[in-house]
């Protein structure tokens, strides 16, 4: 399983983002990306599943 680059928590599934304050794309969990897309300049950029 791979880990959130915001919280660190680990999960099968992470959502590919970036907004104004990440303005490189990042991975991060269900949790952080509902944060992230109230962001400004938000892009969702694909899911990333492990398995
Ligand atoms: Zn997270």
């Amino acid at each position: 399983m791979k880990k959130c680059d915001i919280c660190d928590k680990s999960g099968k599934v992470q959502y590919r983002v970036k907004s104004i304050e990440y303005k490189n794309w990042i991975f991060c969990c269900k949790v952080c990306w509902k944060t992230i897309s109230k962001h400004e300049k938000y892009f969702y950029g694909g899911t990333r599943k492990s398995s």
